[in-house]
């Protein structure tokens, strides 16, 4: 039997591998609970948040009711209000249960939430943009509409619910797949503008934070578990479609090889973003002629994406 690092009488439930600690129960959820702290009041999220409110977007999945678990209760500390959202694309076989474990979780607490239905504001779902991806008939794969669309709505209802911040459950393995898409991709702004805060760069846009910036998708799974957050490990249909997957399965091997590689890369990728945060040419954005979203093109990619679609649907 191995004993916790830190209480030194308990067995230890996990390996926390980066920093080679074994942890307890207790000790690991106080661990999550700190780590994630830290890593809001390094980014300076936590100076003057009291009486604001912060919008908690939700999935029902593990790491969004890990982010919500960790707000509420930073929200009782520091005297911020949370509320949250949730976007409904409409993936048959996936959404629906994750949706059911959000409004199981929630039972009992006084939370307000919003939902939000794609079907409703667009006109379609991302089921159907999918048929359409696999008919040849659109170029965007379903990750692309989901994420542009999705993105568009957390900002607009994030805002028009008055959030300072919007808070996602983007853990570290996500975020080190971003570093690399961004890579890839060579969108080096895109690159310099993450981190565990995005700031917000235009009047409409509302600042996103990531409170799971520095906590391994492996931990998010086992607090969600021993924290007594119920919820179906599905996978969306569509993920194994996405860039995103391919660069996953990269990864994970090579940080089965060397553990802690994920962490080492995205420290040294936030430093390097701190140095050139200021050096680097922000994006301008202009509002959307259609719908008057912030944008930088004449017309935001939702709306492109919505007429596209919509015109192929009939
Ligand atoms: Fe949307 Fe792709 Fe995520 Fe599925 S995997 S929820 S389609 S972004
Ligand atoms: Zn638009």
């Amino acid at each position: 039997m191995v004993l916790c690092t830190r209480c030194g009488k308990e067995k230890a439930i996990i390996h926390v591998r980066h920093k080679n600690i074994y942890l307890c129960k207790k000790c690991f959820i106080t661990y999550f609970n700190t780590e994630a702290e830290e890593t809001l009041k390094k980014a300076g999220i936590l100076d003057n948040i009291s009486g604001k409110l912060i919008t908690v977007a939700v999935s029902g999945g593990k790491d969004s009711l890990n982010t919500l678990y960790l707000m509420k209760k930073l929200a009782e500390k520091y005297g911020f209000e949370v509320n949250t959202l949730l976007i409904n694309e409409g993936i048959k076989g996936y959404r629906e249960f994750t949706i059911k474990a959000f409004l199981n979780h929630i039972r009992g607490l006084r939370l307000n939430y919003t939902i939000v239905d794609l079907k409703k504001e667009l006109g379609f779902t991302v089921d159907e943009a999918a048929k359409l991806f696999f008919q040849g008939k659109i170029e965007w794969r379903p990750c692309t509409v989901c994420g542009i669309t999705r993105r568009y709505f957390l900002n607009k209802y994030s805002r028009e619910l008055g959030a300072s911040y919007l808070a996602t459950g983007h853990n570290l393995d996500d975020e080190v797949q971003t570093v690399v898409m961004n890579i890839l991709r060579g969108d080096i702004q895109a690159l310099v503008r993450g981190g565990i805060v995005v700031r917000a760069e235009h009047r409409k846009l509302v600042s996103r934070i990531k409170p799971l910036h520095y906590i391994y998708e492996r931990e998010s799974l086992i607090h969600s578990l021993v924290a007594g957050i119920r919820t179906p490990y599905v996978e969306c249909p569509y993920a194994p479609l996405s860039l995103r997957w391919g660069i996953r399965e990269f990864l994970n091997k090579i940080e089965a090889e060397k553990p802690g590689f994920k962490y080492r890369l995205l420290v040294k990728t936030d430093e390097l973003r701190e140095k050139l945060r200021n050096k680097i040419r922000v994006v301008e954005f202009t509002e959307c002629k259609i719908c008057g979203e912030p944008s930088s093109k004449e017309v935001c990619k939702t709306c492109e994406i919505k007429l596209k679609i919509n015109k192929l649907l009939g």
